[in-house]
């Protein structure tokens, strides 16, 4: 069976403990492959790595790390297709999608903060004749990085690309459920001789590596995408030593339809924002508000689309929706449709398990689910699903709907259906959300900040907002005569 390695000081090691965890195929049921149990032996050495690592490629020039992010991105691009193959085994996605969003997108976060880093200045202000201030922009020192199952390259890339193009090193820990495509990642740092202690990438679990990392005192900030109960144990264990920390966290996102909208579109859109990804993308809507004028010709031309869709073999290109990514997490989607129905829902499609055959016979797979007739208030329409399961509710105003918008712990995403330039305006101002999409979903351009309001995190991410949460500001003020 496959083991894969840590990797630490430019080298791929075994764990110093020997233990390893079985790393499971989503759509078979099956172990393939087993990654390091790691400890808070594998960690310190990585940060130690890292901080010798950190003086020469902080000082290198801006345009030499760009050239080294550069050459990751060439080798993700060269070895497209295997990484694309080994994300969807890993996490059970569709194969087409690891090929055209994932993999891609992990690329283009390299590429993109190679040439980012070749533009970010930082200001000066004149106070008066005789008074200068600027203010310099300098790399922190060691960052820890922690990503999530869901879209795992993705995410993993689009930490460590900034915080190496900032001038830092990285100690990164990919989620124990989807590890492989760090571990390519690792290979390919490898490949390209990427000098040794800039990255390193520690296998394991959250609990004990996750825990070692962020607790460790030689960190100097975190970054971290995952859910909001780890956010805030990781929130608890970096404030009181005042280190810098940015967190994505997760979602209940609204997705509100107004009676003018453009009916197809939205249609289109919203199977794609409920179902993408099995519904496990944290910008995924997964409370759809419709008004009242349009609902029962919304709804019931979604139940009937949502009926279509194929959930099957991850490999297949006809499937449009693959495995959910664990056995406990598909345990837990199945267990809100449970909660819904106490509360009075009322499955209007899907809410059971999709049983496949042959190979695919004991994998996790679950028919995309809408239920109807619930409050705002209870658990289903509170709490994060994460998974292929949408209610839909009818509402009359825009106050209302705003009210609903707004009325859970989260705020992450928001998408809103309107032809109306003024309704489009206003709901983009009312909703408490980091990210407004109106009349689309998911088009993300990397220059704009991205992150979540209230339980969905606390800072932000991309563009200029990733150099600068990698950097740390100092002003210089100078008078002369
Ligand atoms: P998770 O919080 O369980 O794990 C995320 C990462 O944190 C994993 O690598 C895990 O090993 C690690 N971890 C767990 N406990 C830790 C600890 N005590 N100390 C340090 N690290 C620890 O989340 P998950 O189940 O992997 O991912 C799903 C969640 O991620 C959902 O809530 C989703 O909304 C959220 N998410 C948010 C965004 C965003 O950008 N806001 C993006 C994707 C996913």
């Amino acid at each position: 069976m496959k083991k894969l390695y840590n990797y630490i000081d430019g080298e791929l090691v075994a764990p110093i403990n020997g233990n390893y965890i079985d790393n499971y195929n989503p759509a078979t049921g099956q172990v393939y492959s087993q990654i390091p149990n790691s400890d808070e032996a594998d960690v310190s050495n990585a940060i130690k790595s890292a901080r010798n690592a950190f003086e020469s490629w902080s000082n290198l020039r801006n345009s030499e790390r760009a050239s080294w992010l550069e050459k990751i991105s060439n080798r993700i691009e060269e070895r497209m297709e295997e990484l694309a193959l080994a994300e969807s085994i890993d996490n059970g996605k569709p194969l087409w999608l690891a090929k055209s969003v994932d993999i891609p997108r992990a690329r283009d976060n390299f590429k993109f903060f190679a040439t980012a880093i070749m533009h970010f200045a930082s200001e000066s202000h004149r106070t008066s004749s005789g008074i200068i201030n600027y203010t310099l922009r300098k790399p922190i020192g060691v960052a820890a990085c922690i990503s999530p199952w869901n879209l795992p390259l993705y995410l993993f890339s689009w930490k460590i690309a900034p915080a190496l193009a900032a001038g830092n090193t990285v100690v990164a820990k990919p989620s124990e459920i989807t590890p492989m495509t760090a571990y390519l990642l690792s290979e390919i740092c490898n490949e390209i001789n990427l000098p040794k202690g800039v990255l390193n990438i520690v296998h394991g679990l959250g609990a004990s590596t996750g825990n070692a990392i962020v607790t460790h005192d030689d960190i100097d900030m975190v970054s971290f995408t995952g859910g909001t109960t780890t956010g805030e144990h990781i929130a608890r264990t970096i404030a009181p030593k005042f280190k810098k920390m940015s967190l994505e966290l997760g979602g209940k996102n609204p997705n509100i339809i107004f009676d003018d909208c453009d009916f197809d579109k939205a249609l289109k859109t919203t199977l794609n924002s409920s179902f993408a990804n099995q519904g496990q993308i944290c910008l995924c809507g997964s409370r759809i508000l419709v008004q009242r004028g349009i609902y029962n010709k919304f709804r019931d031309a979604f139940v009937s689309k949502v009926k279509d869709i194929k959930v099957g073999n991850p490999m297949d290109d006809n499937s449009r929706m693959g495995a959910i990514v664990s056995k406990p997490h598909f345990d837990k989607v199945l267990s809100y449709v449970e909660i819904a129905k106490s509360e009075g829902g009322k499955v209007l499609t899907g809410g059971h398990q999709v049983q496949l055959e042959g190979d695919n016979s004991d994998g996790w797979f679950i028919a995309p689910t809408i239920i109807e007739g619930l409050d705002q208030q209870c658990r289903t329409n509170q709490e994060e699903i994460f998974g292929p399961v949408v209610t839909i509710q009818p509402f009359d105003t825009e106050e209302e709907a705003v009210e609903m918008a707004n009325c859970t712990g989260y705020g992450l995403a928001a998408t809103v259906w309107t032809q109306d330039l003024n309704t489009a305006h206003r709901m983009s101002e009312n909703i408490k959300s980091g990210i407004v999409w109106v009349n689309c979903w998911l088009l993300r351009d990397l220059r704009t900040p991205f992150g979540g309001v209230k339980n969905s995190g606390v800072g932000r991410e991309g563009g200029w907002e990733a150099l600068k949460f990698f950097t740390e500001a100092k002003n210089v003020c100078i008078k002369f005569d």
